[in-house]
């Protein structure tokens, strides 16, 4: 059975695309099959992966609001063993939609279901809010990994995104665990970036990953060329730095079971 995790942080810029399209990238390129299920209508995980969102006819919208299997928009990226469920900006009009449709907290969870045991991990990238789509994506999930960036402010908004991810766990997904909160975008020649890894350090404790994902300019530019960084630019600092993350990520799973 596949592990679903939703990458979230209702901040937008923050490296939540940029970290499921890696992330899942790397896992993939470690041999686990993988699917990334991108749920915001920006679409931006679906073209970092070089999925042309004009050649789309069909995407999640289409699952979400009208029931359509989700086996019927997976499709295979470049990346050997990488398939994604795109966003299309269709997407953008489901937040409203979703509203009153019956059960519209769990349609992605159960869309997800049969797809579960065809894959080893399957990664949720959330769009910048916390509306319907993102709160599908936490019912769906068994964890959450919250990318946090090493800037000044990091912790602000976080309280929100937590007291979301307990009323969630109290009301729709009991089982949902934090995977772990990722910094990105270090930039190691500040003293601010390393005060904030002291202080997200101090809040999150043995949550925060050991990996810190530094500010790249290849995983910058790796999503204009439509490819995760593990093929844009394999020798890079940011493709070393995501598949230390696929590591931890993959022990983290074995030690919890
Ligand atoms: P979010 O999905 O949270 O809105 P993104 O992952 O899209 O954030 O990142 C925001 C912008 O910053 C994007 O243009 C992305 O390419 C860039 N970016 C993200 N992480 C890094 C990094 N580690 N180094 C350099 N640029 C980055
Ligand atoms: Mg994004």
């Amino acid at each position: 059975m596949g592990k679903i995790i939703s990458i979230a942080n209702q901040k937008g810029g923050v490296g939540k695309t940029t970290s499921a399209v890696n992330l899942s990238a790397s896992l993939a390129h470690m041999d686990n099959r993988v699917l990334v299920v991108d749920t915001d209508p920006q679409g931006n995980a679906t073209s970092g992966v070089g999925i042309n969102k004009a050649d789309m006819d069909q995407c999640i919208y289409n699952v979400l609001v009208e029931d359509l299997p989700a086996e019927n928009v997976c499709v295979a990226t470049q990346v050997k063993n990488l398939d994604i469920i795109p966003a299309t900006i269709q997407l953008s009009g489901a937040e409203i939609e979703l509203v009153s449709t019956i059960s519209r907290e769990i349609r992605l969870q159960k869309a997800l279901e049969s797809l579960k045991p065809l894959y080893d991990y399957i990664i949720i990238d959330c769009p910048p809010s916390l509306g319907l789509l993102t709160l599908n994506a936490l019912t769906s999930a068994d964890t959450v990994l919250i990318p946090v960036q090493c800037e000044y402010y990091a912790l602000e908004g976080l309280s929100q995104l937590l007291n979301t991810i307990r009323l969630v766990q109290k009301h729709l997904n009991k089982s949902l665990m934090i995977e772990g909160v990722l910094l990105t975008m270090l930039d190691a020649r500040t003293n601010l970036g390393l005060q904030v890894i002291e202080e997200v350090k101090k809040y999150f404790q043995d949550k925060v990953y050991q990996s810190v994902i530094p500010r790249n300019i290849r995983l910058g530019e790796a999503p204009s060329h439509g490819e995760p960084i593990i093929t844009y630019d394999p020798k890079s600092k940011g493709a070393e730095v995501y598949l230390e993350l696929a590591k931890e990520v993959i022990s983290h799973g074995e030690r919890v079971g």
